[in-house]
């Protein structure tokens, strides 16, 4: 049985990223094509729009990146710039409150860099607006003056790419998405994947796992780089805690019991969330308010966080009238139908 606090498992296994986490992950960041691991397809799409449009001597089209948090959104707009030979500004949609604060971002950038907002679903209305002309015709509108005396004025922009990166793409609004001409969906790793990263990040932590170790420990990442590069260091911390110079078996399990995880790499919530259903609500289905309000989590949490990885294993559906365990769910739980 596993037995950990709550608290102690969501602050290894958020695929958020927090500041403290930042500097941890900056340097273990994949700096080109070849050293970011998987999503293969999108790999292959970039690389012909970034050639096509450096033959041309052209700006690439505006890039959208949307996922689960923790897939390597960030990651893969960096590798972009640097292949693009550009530089790269970084801010996010929260960030860009007034009209104003995104003008004045795009006319200090040079022509061919790029603009890189995150969390782009979250940009008020009005300054997204702003952004339509911005990005179509690399130009904004503004309005000198008050009254009948007032004048349109446009300013022209640099030419420049803005990568937008979502969690949420149902929040974007279809002009915004339409001015997108490369859209990318990145998938959830596959452990084989995640093996390699771990493999990877441990090299550039010079911590001692081998290929068994690292394939063992990627089943429990819940086929995210974030987790499993965090992960990677809880197991490092209890290496050193134990004075081993190899990770094995016994340190492995220890490390993964300290923050909760399962063998298939569910953690304390997501256990919950699917014992609450087959438990409190005979399986669902369950609404997300009533289920958020029974396991004392945040709706949009439960959403971003937990249901991606649980619906990806079968373990959840989300239909129109709520949320239902599924007989998987039920196998993992031990719990009778
Ligand atoms: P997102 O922006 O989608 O939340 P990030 O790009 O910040 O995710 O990635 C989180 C961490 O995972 C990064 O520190 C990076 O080291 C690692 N990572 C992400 N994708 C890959 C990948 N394809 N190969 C290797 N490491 C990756």
């Amino acid at each position: 049985m596993i037995e950990s606090k709550k608290g102690n498992s969501e602050k290894v296994l958020s695929p958020l990223a927090n500041t403290s986490t930042v500097q941890f992950e900056n340097t273990l960041r994949p700096q080109s094509f070849d050293e970011y691991i998987g999503q293969k397809i999108i790999k292959d799409n970039l690389k012909v729009s970034i050639k096509a449009s450096k033959k041309r001597g052209e700006t690439l089209d505006h890039v959208l990146l949307h996922s689960a948090p923790g897939l390597g959104k960030t990651t893969l707009a960096g590798i972009i710039a640097k292949e693009m030979g550009s530089a790269m500004k970084i801010t996010s949609g929260p960030a860009l409150e007034k009209q104003g604060d995104v003008a004045s971002i795009i006319s200090n950038l040079q022509e061919n860099d790029i603009l890189f907002i995150d969390e782009i679903h979250r940009l008020k209305p009005v300054v997204e607006e702003v952004l339509y002309t911005a990005m179509e015709d690399f130009g904004i509108d503004i309005i000198i003056g008050k009254g009948p005396s007032a004048r349109n004025m446009r300013i022209n922009l640099p030419k420049f790419t803005l990568i937008g990166a979502t969690t949420k793409m149902s929040m974007l609004s279809s002009p915004l998405r339409s001015r997108f001409g490369n859209v990318f969906k990145l998938q959830f790793y596959s452990d084989e994947d995640i093996a390699d990263i771990i493999l990877r990040s441990s090299s550039i932590l010079d911590c001692n796992i081998d290929e068994d170790m690292a394939k063992i420990l990627a089943k429990s990442c819940r086929q995210t780089p974030r987790i499993a590069n965090r992960l990677l260091k809880r197991v490092r911390d209890f290496a050193d805690v134990k004075n081993e110079s190899v990770i094995d078996m016994s340190v492995l399990h220890e490390a993964l019991k300290s923050v909760g995880i399962d063998d298939i790499g569910l953690d304390v919530t997501d256990r919950e969330l699917l014992s609450v259903i087959i438990d409190k609500f005979e399986g669902g289905p369950v609404g997300l308010n009533t289920l958020a309000a029974a396991i004392c989590e945040e709706q949009g949490t439960i959403e971003d966080i937990y249901e991606p990885f649980l619906i990806k294993l079968g373990f959840l559906e989300r239909t129109t009238r709520g949320r239902i365990a599924t007989k998987r769910a039920y196998e993992h739980l031990s719990m009778s139908i």
